[in-house]
């Protein structure tokens, strides 16, 4: 405690510098060399600035990272929907279904980071048709909020989570979807989807096949 006490300072100045761009002060971007570095990721290890088109090629594996931009004084909230990412289910190495299905611009995934709205794809090759959307879901580890035309999905991770969390901590399904929503928004001037309701019954649904397995 006395080590830290005295670096306390630094300490503090560190948390305040990762606001910032901190070394990252090129406005080009380190990958391409080429675009205006404007776009950091939250959940990635590496700090660095890549422009709009390295961000998405960087992500096309990773969707529901949460993504800032840079506005010239302060990291504003972004989402890779907006950098113009869809999520193509049934296509596990991220390339476009020459035969989409069912195409929704305003999925909701809710997973351990957050909540996120998604553009997301469905596919209808000769390899997947045998797979209805909600399995193509669940085959990416996504369970789908309902059967038909499912528009909603929680990830096998946030379930997870809910119940070690459930079972360990005594934590109630309200604080857990509570938490989730003031990690994607912690001001509340965001609006975001509602599926406390929807979230209540996958809980369900999950602790019933769990207990089948
Ligand atoms: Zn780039
Ligand atoms: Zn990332
Ligand atoms: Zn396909």
């Amino acid at each position: 405690m006395l080590e830290w006490i005295k670096r306390r300072d630094a300490f503090l100045k560190c948390l305040m510098s990762v606001k910032g761009r901190l070394q990252y002060a090129d406005r080009s971007c380190p990958h391409c060399e080429d675009g205006e570095a404007l776009y950091r990721c939250r959940d990635c290890s590496s700090m660095e600035l890549l422009c709009q088109t390295c961000c998405l090629n960087a992500h096309s594996c990773k969707p529901l990272d949460r993504i800032e931009k840079w506005t010239g004084t302060f990291f504003e909230r972004s989402t890779l929907q907006s950098l113009g990412l869809v999520i193509q289910v049934g296509h596990e190495d991220g390339s476009v279904c020459a035969n989409p299905t069912l195409q929704f611009s305003n999925f909701t995934v809710v997973h351990t980071n957050g909540i996120h709205v998604l553009s997301v794809s469905f596919c209808g090759c000769p390899r997947n048709v045998q797979y209805e959307p909600w399995a193509q879901l669940m085959l990416g580890e996504w369970y789908p909020a309902t059967v038909l035309q499912p528009q909603t999905a929680f990830t096998f991770r946030v379930l997870e989570l809910f119940q070690l969390l459930n079972f360990e901590g005594k934590v109630t399904a309200y604080h857990f979807y509570r938490s989730l929503e003031r990690l994607t928004d912690n001001t509340g001037c965001v609006k975001m989807p509602k599926r406390y309701s929807t979230f209540l019954r996958a809980v369900r649904q999950w602790r019933h096949l769990r207990a089948l397995k």
